[in-house]
């Protein structure tokens, strides 16, 4: 077990541990955010063939005099999904729409507006450009590999692979995450609340960040500070789960049942990284099934997944690190309050980031204890302050963006 590691170690730890995930076949409708598990060759070419970019005349290029007006005799149209056009002869024009194919003979499109019918002739007035025709293949040629493996399908990608003549694709399989909250304080919102009580929040925020990072969620029922009724939790969220999660408990007090589970009958890869807040996680394996302990506040429980658990969902989609599903970005922001670093962690305090003329700027707004979950939303990012630094006003650092 490695202890009181740094982020960058945690990730790389966390990404060796990542899920072989299956492929299934599903259709273009339902693949917003899936990741593609093989990659996506062109059945076609596209453009298809040659076809105007304009509405207009398909011309002959050495026919119009640069300037000069001069009178074509039309030959007919060609339009979008009609026939094959007629072609054309030196002296002669065919009108034609836009995603129509050019006429045999053609080899430039004047602009409609550039032009005036009168009878049997049209008489062109402005410049006949060959950058008008769209050729047939320039933007993928058929059989050429356009998306990789890993690729997030998003509006774009969706439309490119129904351009490629793709109605079903092959994405993996979404990873079922348990998500197991512990604490004998814990009730679920909604409930009659006692005193001593306080409603159960993180499972369903942490659920939220898995459904975002391409995952099906499963919420457990929240286990009080028992071993015996953890491990009876565990072991079905094992048998049921790719990934397990836990909340709560894996920091050094009496009840923190978690970590006392997992050093007992658990594997640990590593516990504790130099991070704040959420330096004490535990991450290793339970039953074989990977398992991410995040600490019990709010803010550490999130800020964690989003550090650590995050790479491990990239990693199984056979993502890289910078690419989507991701919950944000890193970002160079200028600090307009000055922030308090931590000595030897990593420092994530929450910050307001917005856009400037100058770029990125960010503030402070409300208390930034670990436990303050309001901060995540009234703030959108993190300080990313390495060890023992802080942040002084103008100063640019890096930060993390939330999506
Ligand atoms: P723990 O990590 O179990 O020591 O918990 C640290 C703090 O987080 C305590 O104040 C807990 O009451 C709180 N907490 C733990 N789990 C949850 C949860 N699932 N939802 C909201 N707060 C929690
Ligand atoms: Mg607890």
């Amino acid at each position: 077990m490695e202890r009181g590691i740094s982020l960058e170690r945690a990730i790389s730890l966390v990404q060796k541990r990542k899920k072989e995930l299956s492929a299934e076949t599903i259709h273009l409708d339902d693949s917003h955010g899936r990741i593609l598990a093989a990659p996506l060759v062109s059945k076609v070419n596209d453009p298809r063939f040659d076809n105007s970019a304009m509405d207009g005349w398909a011309v002959r290029k050495e026919d119009i005099p640069d300037g000069k007006k001069i009178s074509l005799s039309i030959v007919g149209i060609s339009k979008a999904g009609g026939n094959t056009p007629p072609p054309i002869s030196s002296g002669e024009a065919c009108k034609i729409m836009t995603g129509a194919p050019i006429p045999q003979g053609a080899n430039a499109i004047v602009m409609v507006e550039d032009t005036e019918v009168h009878g049997k002739e049209v008489i062109i007035s402005g410049f006949a450009r060959e950058n008008y025709i769209r050729t047939k293949g320039e933007n993928i040629s058929e059989g050429a590999l356009i998306l990789s493996k890993g690729h997030f399908m998003d509006a774009f990608s969706i439309s490119l692979a129904a351009t490629m003549g793709h109605d079903c694709i092959p994405v993996f399989r979404k990873p079922v995450v348990g998500i197991i909250s512990t604490g004998d304080e814990l009730i679920p919102p909604g409930s009659e609340i006692n005193d001593w009580q306080i409603y159960e929040s993180n499972s369903f925020g942490i659920a939220d960040l898995v459904r975002k990072m391409g995952g099906i969620p499963i919420r457990y029922p929240t286990v009080v500070d028992s071993l015996d009724l953890l491990r009876e939790s565990l072991n079905q969220a094992a048998e049921n789960c790719d990934l397990i999660i836990t909340s709560g408990g894996v920091s050094m007090g009496d009840f923190d049942i978690v970590r006392k589970i997992m050093e007992l009958e658990g594997e640990i890869n590593f516990w504790r990284i130099k991070m704040r807040p959420g330096g004490p996680p535990i991450f290793g394996n339970w039953k074989k099934t990977p398992i991410f302990g995040l600490p019990g506040n709010p803010v550490s429980s999130h800020l964690v997944f989003l550090m650590i658990v995050c790479p491990w969902f990239r990693a199984s989609f056979q993502a890289d690190e910078n690419s989507k599903p991701s919950l944000g970005r890193k970002v160079h922001v200028k600090m307009l309050d000055k922030v308090k670093g931590a000595p030897e962690k990593l420092c994530l305090r929450r910050i307001k980031i917005s856009n400037s003329e100058k770029g990125l700027i960010a503030t402070t707004l409300t208390h930034q204890g670990s436990g303050n979950i309001h901060s995540m939303v009234a703030h959108n990012g993190v300080t990313l302050l390495p060890p023992n630094s802080d942040a002084n006003i103008g100063e640019i650092i890096d930060a993390f963006w939330f999506d």
